[in-house]
């Protein structure tokens, strides 16, 4: 690329049009949270984007160290992403360690990457804090490679939930710097989600969020069977309702609410409310039928998710398929970031 093209921050290449990309670690089982607040997109992009998802065993071993149980987890992961919808014909879904490329480009990256601003992620933090024995490198540079993962294939709409938002603004932040050391190579990614606002699917016990690996009774799981689904909704916190009309709603009620608007009926939630707003909720009624539409919701995704397991061929085929897109995609963009940084000498 010549001086001039370089500063007018002219593409070296074309931007190829609305590419998506999200990954998904193999940590534990898929959850209410991982379905409202990246999967679910994924389902609605897939038809019109050019879409790339992937299981992120890499990012797992920043926290996850024995990998003998990777295995299953990456295959399980794979089929409850198809069982809520993902179809591997449409989108490119691959596993991460398959694509060798990205070793590569996490690596130029890392050297644009600094300490005090790695140092400064929430998720870091809140993983020395979880984990202080095992604070190792991987954990630091984190959105790094997952900065690496998005723009390997020159991804511009990131669908995820809340929790990604400052990894998504690190990941522009280090595709602004190569751009302007090295030539406009990368548009900058967003994150995104169809409602406009990024999700956060809240805790049953009114903390935090759903998650994998922490959090497990307040988290519903797509592996939860049935009984243990309504058990956990039972235990969701409450209290003994308001006494003033339309009082305001304490957090924890609030999130019970916001779980009964991602599955039931718009008339259920307008009875709970009007219930609410004049003092004759029985939150006991509202649980048990938050717990069974949340029943008719999960167990057929359970389910399908089972029978996917059954059919290892098909989910080795799923994997080698997506490799093979993937690895494409990726083989184009490295030539182009090679020949912008120089890195060819014959
Ligand atoms: P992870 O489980 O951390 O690998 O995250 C996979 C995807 O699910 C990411 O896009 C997260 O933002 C999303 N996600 C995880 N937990 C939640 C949650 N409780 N609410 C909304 N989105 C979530």
């Amino acid at each position: 690329m010549s001086e001039n093209q370089k500063e007018a921050n002219l593409p070296i290449a074309p931007f190829p049009k609305n590419v998506v990309m999200s990954g998904i670690r193999p940590t534990g089982m898929i959850h209410l949270g991982n379905y409202f607040g990246a999967i679910r997109n994924y389902v609605r992009m897939q038809d019109n984007f050019e879409c790339y998802f992937m299981v992120a065993d890499l990012h797992s071993l920043t926290t996850h160290p024995d990998t003998s149980l990777l295995k299953n987890q990456v295959k399980r992961v794979i089929a409850e992403n198809i069982a809520c919808g993902l179809d591997p014909e449409k989108a490119s879904f691959y596993c991460q360690s398959h694509v060798r490329e990205t070793g590569e480009l996490y690596l130029y990256l890392n050297m644009l990457a600094y300490k005090g601003e790695l140092e400064k992620t929430v998720t870091f933090k809140d993983k020395v804090r979880q984990h202080p024995e095992n604070v190792n490198a991987g954990l630091l540079t984190y959105p790094v490679l997952q900065t690496a993962d998005i723009i390997l294939h020159r991804a511009s709409h990131v669908p995820v939930g809340k929790d990604q938002e400052q990894h998504l603004e690190m990941a522009r932040n280090f595709v602004v710097r190569f751009n302007h050391r090295y030539g406009t190579v990368f548009p900058e990614p967003h994150a995104f989600n169809f409602d406009q606002e990024l999700i956060k699917v809240p805790g049953l016990d009114g903390t935090g969020k759903m998650s994998k690996s922490e959090n497990a009774y307040s988290t519903l799981y797509f592996g939860d069977d049935n009984d243990l689904i309504r058990k956990k909704v039972m235990k969701a916190k409450t209290d003994s309702g308001p006494t003033e009309p339309n009082s305001p709603m304490p957090d924890y009620i609030e999130n019970i609410f916001q779980l009964m608007s991602l599955v039931s009926s718009d008339d259920v939630i307008k009875k709970y409310k009007s219930d609410y707003d004049n003092c004759s909720i029985r939150y006991g009624d509202m649980k048990k039928q938050l717990a069974e539409d949340m029943v008719q919701f999960m167990a057929p995704i359970r389910q399908k998710t089972n029978d996917l397991l059954a059919n290892d061929e098909y989910l080795v085929k799923v994997m080698k398929d997506g490799a093979e897109k993937a690895g494409n995609s990726a083989r184009k963009t490295m030539e182009l970031v090679r020949n912008a940084m120089g890195l060819n000498y014959f």
